[in-house]
């Protein structure tokens, strides 16, 4: 991402020397290049602010299947803080972790699958 940053300040200078060169084809080549360059700046910031502005949790709908397998350890589907017990609809997969909330306390706790030796 740098590396873009980088080659779009390179072009905006770049650019900008055709133009001040003069001439129609130089000015006309000057401000495609400056466009371009633009667009790419654009590009960065637009990614950037995209990945800013995803929450910390994300909203995702994941059928989490807690029977049958026996994958997930079941002692870790009540509230560590109240104890209350949790749904797999209370489960939420961010970033490959499972995070619960409680709907009681609202604490929210992961647990990870118990690991398959
Ligand atoms: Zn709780």
């Amino acid at each position: 991402m740098g590396l873009v940053l980088f080659l779009a300040v390179v072009m905006i200078v770049f650019g900008s020397i055709f133009v001040i060169a003069g001439g129609t084809e130089n000015t006309v080549t000057g401000l495609i290049i400056i466009a371009i360059a633009l667009i790419l700046i654009y590009y960065i910031y637009r990614t950037d602010k995209v990945k800013a502005s995803q929450p910390q949790v994300v909203q995702q709908t994941v059928n989490v299947q807690m029977g049958g397998s026996g994958q997930l350890n079941q002692k870790a589907m009540t509230c560590k803080n109240c104890g209350a017990p949790l749904s797999d609809k209370d489960l939420k997969l961010v970033e490959g972790a499972v995070l619960v909330t409680c709907p009681y306390c609202g604490t929210v706790s992961s647990f990870e699958e118990a690991p398959k030796w």
